[in-house]
């Protein structure tokens, strides 16, 4: 469908607009429009913008991720739809692989998803086929299902679009886990050592130009931006913003 640029809502429809495609061209599953009208609400609720508490959390991400031994990027169907490009420029700046971990996981859609990427550029798609050897404890769907050269061995993961019983059981797992969710209430939420309450759309441009800012600086530097935050604080204050925003409605 044709939209106006001038129409008032253009970004979330043309948005949409991507995600039906990529639902057409076997990318995502139906249940993933489900899953996004849920971020929107979310969005709604933080005015559709980036928070003081959504910029902290993506400096001390971006810290994580640059001292990290062997970070790891995974991606879904929601995540390749609508940030593929910027994933993959992501994941060649901090020298990550990306690894497909998909819920609705059938072989198909798994190599339409790695080929997609490596079209846009990605040096190393991992968790296709036999790749995904491994499993995660406690993970009660096909989101299970790990490389051993990838999210198997990685000290930090990175997981834009999660759901709560992966990221519980990688966090069960020793790994050090970084969230984007615009829910400050979901588990995965509640279970990252970081979250992002944002859009991914504007959270993975926003973690790119941190990175690009920071790739020069020493450890120590990097590792203050970690030492001294806290998610549990950080998400509370995301919910602060959220009721602000919120108040600011009713008293208009
Ligand atoms: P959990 O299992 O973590 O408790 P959930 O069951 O709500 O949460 P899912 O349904 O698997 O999780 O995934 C949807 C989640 O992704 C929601 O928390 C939603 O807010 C978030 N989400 C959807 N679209 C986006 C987006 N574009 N950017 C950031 N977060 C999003």
């Amino acid at each position: 469908m044709k939209l106006d640029r001038r129409h008032p809502r253009f970004h979330s429809l043309a948005v949409r607009e991507k995600l039906v495609r990529a639902v057409a061209d076997g990318i995502m599953v139906p249940q993933g429009l489900i899953a996004h009208g849920r971020g929107e609400a979310f969005n709604y609720f933080l005015g559709e913008k980036t928070t003081p508490s959504a910029s902290r959390a993506t400096s001390a991400a971006a810290g994580i991720l640059l001292t990290a031994q062997h970070p790891v990027i995974s991606v879904n169907g929601n995540t390749a739809a609508l940030v593929g490009s910027e994933i993959v420029r992501l994941a060649s700046m901090i020298g990550a692989p990306l690894e497909v971990n998909l819920f609705h996981r059938t072989p198909r859609r798994e190599n339409r998803i790695a080929r997609y990427l490596l079209n846009l550029g990605a040096k190393e798609v991992l968790g296709v086929g036999k790749g995904a050897s491994m499993t995660i404890r406690g993970v009660a769907s096909s989101r299970r299902r790990t490389d051993p050269k990838g999210i198997g061995t990685a000290d930090v993961v990175f997981i834009p679009l999660e759901d709560g019983d992966r990221a519980e059981a990688l966090k069960r797992a020793g790994k050090t886990i970084i969230a984007v969710d615009l829910n400050p209430l979901s588990r995965t939420s509640q279970a990252a050592s970081v979250t992002i309450v944002d859009d991914v759309v504007r959270a993975i441009p926003n973690m790119i130009a941190t990175i690009g800012k920071l790739k020069k600086a020493s450890r120590g530097r990097l590792r203050a931006l970690y030492r001294k935050f806290d998610n549990e604080q950080n998400l509370a204050h995301a919910i602060q913003e959220m009721i602000q925003y919120l108040g600011g409605w009713i008293n208009n």
